[in-house]
């Protein structure tokens, strides 16, 4: 692993660099809200005319084609400077993936490029009430008809899906007693006939998640990511995205390990100083070992089951490191603040792109060799 940047990467982590400090808005209102939503939009738009919003993605659909230690650079560049988070990262973390991999070229131009902008904010529609750590038990069904397929069921748990424009999701159109073959990847409008999106609470207020009804919605074939039936692998790659890299890359927990020191010098408590240094070595040891994933990524590997150890790593860091932050404040932790409402998000860190007890059973499997 070189750490040593080329002159290239360090130019793009200058322009970079400077084009945020001249241009970020900071935190921006809560993207669970109509206000912040839209605010969060027009900020992708800005960062899409810089052509900043996707730098990896190839210059037809938005981007900058940026390798992907310039990616990981951006990454960095984007946390330090506090910039606001990303109301289209269920579009291009964990769609545009599958669509630069499965999606024909016309539903590439169709979708990459307003994606790319903020214009379109997609949300992800996999969980249902009883399926989600088992995704292939879910329910909801495709029929074959005319031209198209017939949508209907339940999914829950959409984030952003409130406000979102469309989503993507499994639907089973085979027989259930072939539990992973009998799945197709479909793309619907939010707004189509026959989708009731009702919205969901979370923990802060914002209706952060949805709930999203079928009944009779029709998709024609145009919108099928991939063949019919074979949404099941489709449909894992993007997993293999969520919980790897792309995600939660390590500019956002070192610059939240940042902020905790500077929390500590404001509020220097002996007895907390080891959690704090705790978690921001761990924030450290999550950038160098990702570093060395991205060193092994580009020389030709695949992440494989590495991106379980990932998820492990940084969802637990991020719990460590808010609760740490609440504790220096005490009694003032428990009024609403970036550190409190940072440390709500983390709870779910645990559950969202596959529970860590899934996680922790792949890495048991896969990597341990240990038996099922
Ligand atoms: C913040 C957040 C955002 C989310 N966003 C989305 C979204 O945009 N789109 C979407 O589709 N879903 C989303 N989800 C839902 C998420 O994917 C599911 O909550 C998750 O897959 C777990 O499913 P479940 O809630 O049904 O729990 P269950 O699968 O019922 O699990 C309940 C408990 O049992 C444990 N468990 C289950 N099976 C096993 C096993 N085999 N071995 C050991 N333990 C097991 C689990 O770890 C968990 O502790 C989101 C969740 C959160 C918290």
């Amino acid at each position: 692993m070189d750490l040593d940047l080329s002159e290239r990467e360090l130019g793009f982590q200058q322009e970079v660099r400077e084009w945020l400090a001249a241009n970020s808005p900071g935190k921006l209102a809560s993207m669970d809200s109509l206000d912040g939503f839209e605010a969060h939009r027009d900020w992708e738009r800005k960062l899409h005319d810089a052509r900043l919003s996707t730098v990896s993605w190839p210059e037809e659909f938005g981007g900058r084609e940026a390798s992907l230690v310039e990616w990981v650079i951006f990454e960095e560049e984007y946390y330090r400077a506090g910039a606001p988070g990303r109301v289209s990262q269920n579009g291009i973390f964990l769609l545009a993936p599958i669509i630069f991999e499965h999606g024909t070229s016309e539903q590439q131009q169709r979708f990459l490029p307003s994606m790319s902008s903020g214009e379109v904010i997609w949300a992800q529609a996999w969980s249902e009430p009883e399926a989600g750590s088992d995704l292939a038990s879910l329910r909801s069904t495709a029929t074959r008809v005319d031209g198209g397929w017939r949508l209907n069921g339940q999914k829950t748990w959409s984030s952003r899906a409130t406000y979102a424009h469309w989503g993507f999701g499994l639907f089973r159109s085979g027989p259930s007693a072939e539990r992973h073959r009998g799945l197709t990847y479909f793309l619907f409008p939010l707004d189509a006939d026959g989708v009731t999106v009702r919205p969901i609470a979370q923990l802060d207020g914002e209706p952060g998640f949805a709930e999203i009804f079928f009944e009779d919605v029709f998709v024609p074939d145009g919108d099928v990511l991939g063949a019919p039936g074979d949404g099941w692998r489709v449909a894992m790659s993007t997993a293999g995205n969520e919980r790897g890299l792309s995600l939660r890359s390590p500019g956002r927990f070192c610059a939240a390990a940042d902020r905790l020191l500077d929390l500590w010098r404001s509020h220097p408590d002996p007895a907390l100083r080891d959690r704090v240094v705790d978690a921001w070595i761990g924030a450290e040891a999550y950038r160098l070992y990702t570093w060395g994933t991205v060193t092994r990524l580009a020389a030709g590997g695949d992440m494989g089951a590495d991106g379980s150890v990932n998820k492990l790593f940084w969802s637990q860091l991020d719990v460590g490191l808010h609760e740490a932050a609440l504790d220096l404040l005490g009694s003032d932790g428990e009024i609403a603040s970036d550190w409190s409402d940072g440390y709500l998000f983390s709870l779910g860190g645990p559950i969202y792109a596959g529970t860590n007890e899934i996680q922790r059973n792949i890495v048991a499997e896969r990597l341990l060799g240990l038996p099922r």
